[in-house]
Formats: C-alpha cells, structure tokens, sequence
C-alpha cells in the first residue's frame, strides 16, 4: 500500500483524506523512516507497512468517533498511534498523547512541529499518574489505546480520563482475550461494554474495535499507583 491508496483505503472506514492532509502523512512517513534509521522507534519499519498498520490502522478508530466529540486522549500512543493520524484528520478535536517514553514523546514533540499542528500535547508521563491529575481526569470524550495492555488493565489506564457519557475506543487483534476478561474492571470502574466493531485492513490479520461506554463515575481510589494495574488486574 502507498501513500495514494491510503485516500481510497480511508474512505471505505468513512473518513476524507484531503490533499493537505495526504502531504501531512508524506511528512510524518519521511520522519518515521528517518527516527527508526537512527534509533529502534517501532517494529513496523518498510513505508508499505507503516501505511497501512499505523496510518490506516489508525484512521479506522474514526469510525467510532461520535460526531461533535471535542476532545480525545490517547494512552500509551508510542510513537503517536492512533493519535496523530486521528489529530491529521480531525485538527479541530482537542487532542492528548501519552506515553511512558521519553524517547517516543519527544519524537511526537518533533512531528507535531513538522506538522505545524496544533491544540495538541504530547505528555510523558504514566497513565496511573496523569489520570489523578484533576485537568485530565474526566474531561474527554474518547479515549484511545491501542497494543497497550489486556483490557482489564487498559481499562484501569483510560476509563479515569473519560467524561461520562464518553467512551473508550479499544484496538485488538480478533483472536484478543474476550470483552468477559474485563467484565469485574469495567464494573468497578463505571465502564460498559457497548459493542465490537469488526476491521479488515488490506493485507493484515482481521482486527477489531471494542467500544465501552463510561456510564459511572470511576472511583478516586483508580487507577492504583504505578505498576499495580499490571501486577494485579482487576
Ligand atoms: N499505541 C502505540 C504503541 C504501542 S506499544 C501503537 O500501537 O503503535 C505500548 C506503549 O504503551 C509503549 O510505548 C509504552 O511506553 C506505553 N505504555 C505502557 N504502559 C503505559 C502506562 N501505564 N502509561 C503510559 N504509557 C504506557
């Protein structure tokens, strides 16, 4: 897949590519291939392949996006996926990146200046310590996390920024531990299941879209310090 298909592979998950935009992700290509030639940034490392497993990969979450949604936040982005694809798409949606790397956020930091986006921040921080921040939590409307963790434990890290009413927008691989898995997480942490949204990408593995909705409150005392969410799922 090149850069080209990338406007008629994003308009079959509904989303316009425009021309400035399609010159934004020539950018952001140019800048991945040169970051992952001077240090390891990710796996995916030939152009074919980042265009469709990080940039269309990334443009399917549009899809679950309600309409009128003003602010998103994306943990565990790595080096800005789904986020800043999403952020080239929508520039007016508010737009949070988070990330325990310093490496990986500094590399955003850097795109988002090429990009000349703006209404956007790239924080490096842990999502357990963010979200007890009272200017994060509870104040967006979607939240992303995609390769993060399972999603008892990705629940912990993304269900305290959400608004009520907001949702989360969960990327996996189909064969993923199921929704069941997190049924005790959800429930403490004022989540609900909504429904799965099937992806097929040109040449990759079926993958999936699970949206929970945040219906409750999540408790103060979530998400548990640093490293308790992966040392003891909920
Ligand atoms: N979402 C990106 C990166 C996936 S790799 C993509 O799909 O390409 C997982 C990333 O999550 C890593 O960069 C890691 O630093 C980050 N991460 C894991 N746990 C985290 C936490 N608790 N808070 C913030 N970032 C976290």
């Amino acid at each position: 897949m090149n850069l080209q298909n990338l406007t008629e592979e994003a308009a079959k998950y509904g989303v316009t590519v425009t021309s400035v935009q399609l010159d934004q992700f020539k950018i952001l290509l140019d800048e991945l291939l040169s970051a992952n030639a001077l240090f390891n940034l990710t796996a995916v490392r030939n152009p074919e392949e980042i265009i469709e497993k990080h940039f269309l990969d990334s443009l399917t979450v549009a899809q679950a996006i309600p309409a009128g949604t003003k602010s998103c936040i994306d943990i565990g982005t790595g080096a800005g996926f789904p986020g800043l694809p999403l952020k080239i798409i929508f520039p007016e949606i508010e737009m949070v990146l988070v990330d325990a790397s310093a490496k990986k956020i500094s590399f955003i930091d850097h795109c988002i200046q090429k990009l000349g986006l703006q209404n956007i921040e790239a924080i490096h921080t842990r999502a357990e310590e963010l979200a007890h921040n009272p200017k994060y939590r509870e104040h967006f409307d979607c939240v992303f996390g995609r390769a993060v963790a399972e999603l008892s434990i990705l629940a912990e890290y993304t269900l305290p920024f959400i608004k009520i009413g907001g949702r989360l927008i969960a990327q996996k691989s189909e064969n993923n531990e199921g929704v069941e898995s997190a049924t005790n997480a959800l429930q403490i942490l004022g989540g609900k299941f909504e429904k799965t949204i099937p992806v097929a990408l040109p040449t990759s593995l079926p993958r999936q879209l699970l949206i929970i909705e945040k219906v409750a409150a999540t408790p103060s005392e979530y998400p548990r310090r640093t490293g308790v969410p992966t040392k003891r799922p909920l």
